[in-house]
């Protein structure tokens, strides 16, 4: 078959660039083994994640607020998640259904620069003028001894997971969000956790002053072990693992009924990519602002090209590859900074734009405007009225560059400040606005009028 543009993975990144081309009429093929669209987002990660979280945050507040007291199903928990996972393939079925987008089940495998196959229940031999490689990522799994009988955060969140019974201790091996995030919601469901962390920090990256904030909320209940990394997994009973790690060059041990590993992601490439001669740096496939490779007919939005691993970056990214792929000439570039970003611990952090630490690194004088949450009303409503609200004012433009939430309601509410930063807004354009009372958003033009 002869197609404009042939699509590997059907996830962020891939399918919205596969209806934008369609209704711009194209012809398009789109695969993926999966045969769902949603990518790993939805089958094992972002969506089968926070399902989890809300339902264990619900079950938090349930406990402190009304006094509820029951031991809470893990089952249930698991069964709304397939749920919620279920209706997002339908409901990405029947937008399919609205397209005339040829979807394969199955996998690409590259020939050359214009020819791939879809290897599937029937192959598919497909020529392309343009090829998106949407493949996305994997967990990164270290060897060693033991190794075997750690699950990954794919097993654990997967559609049908086999992981239905609560894991009465449970030990997550690394120190970045898919870790502190699992070890957040398995804790507030009844799971005793420890988290072993390499090295001396978590969220590494991330402005110390926010890590620091995020660590001093997170229950105390949660074990997180620094300088403590893993040295070896024994199983010593039918669903029993004895963690041997090194703290202060010391062999200490845990023993747990779950391990899991949390130590990174990497990208996933489809067989024969090396026949496009593309160039690829230590995070993936290398990719400008247009989302174009080096190879100019392929484009490597999301995860594959490892710069913004969110499914909402995928997104926007897939976007511009098709807005390019159309236009034939570059006219649509993608806004790596102002992409808001989430650690859902409970509580939550969220932050977007330049911090403190990058606004240091690159001369940019900042002003600080900032609104405690223990003065929210929202906040005060849950009980949850610890964090603030910190926007990071460039002195002298008053533009906001950047800004974080810690604490409640902090995924949704940084959205709006993205949206300010994405815009290039003022502190001023944000203290004049009438942010809807009694939501925590409010606190957000209190915030900006922190500096007036
Ligand atoms: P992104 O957010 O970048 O879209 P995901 O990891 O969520 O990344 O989705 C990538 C999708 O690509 C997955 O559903 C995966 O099954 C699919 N995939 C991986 N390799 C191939 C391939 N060779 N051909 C087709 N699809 C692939």
């Amino acid at each position: 078959m002869i197609v404009d543009v042939l699509i590997a993975g059907a996830g962020g990144a891939g399918y919205p660039a596969a209806f934008r081309l369609n209704k711009a009429g194209l012809k398009v093929a789109m695969a993926d083994p999966k045969g769902e669209l949603g990518g790993n987002c939805l089958y094992q990660g972002c969506v089968p994640s926070k399902t989890m979280r809300e339902l264990a945050h619900l079950y938090l507040r349930a406990r402190k607020l009304l006094g509820f007291n029951e031991v809470v199903s893990f089952e249930k928990v698991q069964d709304h998640k397939d749920f919620v996972q279920e209706t997002r393939f339908k409901q990405h079925k029947q937008e399919l259904s609205e397209t005339s987008v040829d979807f394969y089940k199955g996998e690409v495998e590259i020939i050359d620069n214009h020819h791939a196959i879809i290897k599937g229940e029937k192959d598919a031999q497909i020529e392309y003028k343009y090829l998106i490689l949407a493949s996305g990522s994997g967990p990164f799994v270290p060897r060693f001894p033991g190794s075997e009988y750690c699950i990954t955060s794919d097993d654990l969140y997967k559609y049908k997971t086999s992981i239905r019974k609560l894991p009465k201790e449970m030990v997550i091996i690394g120190g970045g969000y898919i870790a502190l995030e699992t070890a957040s919601i398995m804790n507030v469901l009844g799971t005793k956790v420890h988290v072993l962390v390499r090295s001396d920090r978590v969220l590494r990256g991330l402005d110390t002053r926010l890590v620091s904030s995020l660590l001093s909320m997170l229950d105390k209940n949660i074990d997180i072990k620094f300088n403590s990394p893993v040295i070896e997994v024994q199983k010593v009973g039918e669903n029993e693992y004895k963690v041997i790690y090194s703290e202060k060059s010391e062999k200490k041990e845990i023993t747990a009924d779950l391990v899991m590993l949390a130590t990174g992601r990497k990208p996933v490439y489809p067989k024969g990519i090396e026949k496009l001669g593309l160039a690829i740096g230590r995070s993936g496939v290398m990719v400008d602002e247009t989302i174009v490779s080096s190879v100019k007919n392929v484009y490597a939005p999301g995860d594959v090209n490892g710069r913004s691993m969110f499914f909402h970056s995928a997104v926007r990214q897939s976007l511009v590859a098709a807005h390019n792929i159309l236009a034939g000439t570059p006219i649509d570039y993608m806004d790596f900074e102002s992409v808001p970003k989430s650690i859902f611990t409970i509580p939550s952090i969220a932050y977007v734009g330049i911090l403190p630490e990058e606004a240091k690194r690159r001369g940019i004088e900042i002003v600080e405007a900032s609104y405690p949450l223990i003065k929210d009303s929202r906040a005060q409503m849950y009980d949850e009225a610890e964090g603030e609200i910190r926007l990071f004012v460039e002195r002298g433009s008053l533009r906001v560059i950047g800004g974080w939430i810690i604490g409640i309601d902090a995924p949704t509410m940084i959205n709006e400040i993205g949206t300010v930063v994405a815009n290039g807004l003022t502190a001023r354009q944000m203290a004049d606005y009438a942010d809807q009372h009694p939501m925590s958003n409010e606190s957000i033009s209190y915030a900006a009028r922190s500096i007036f």
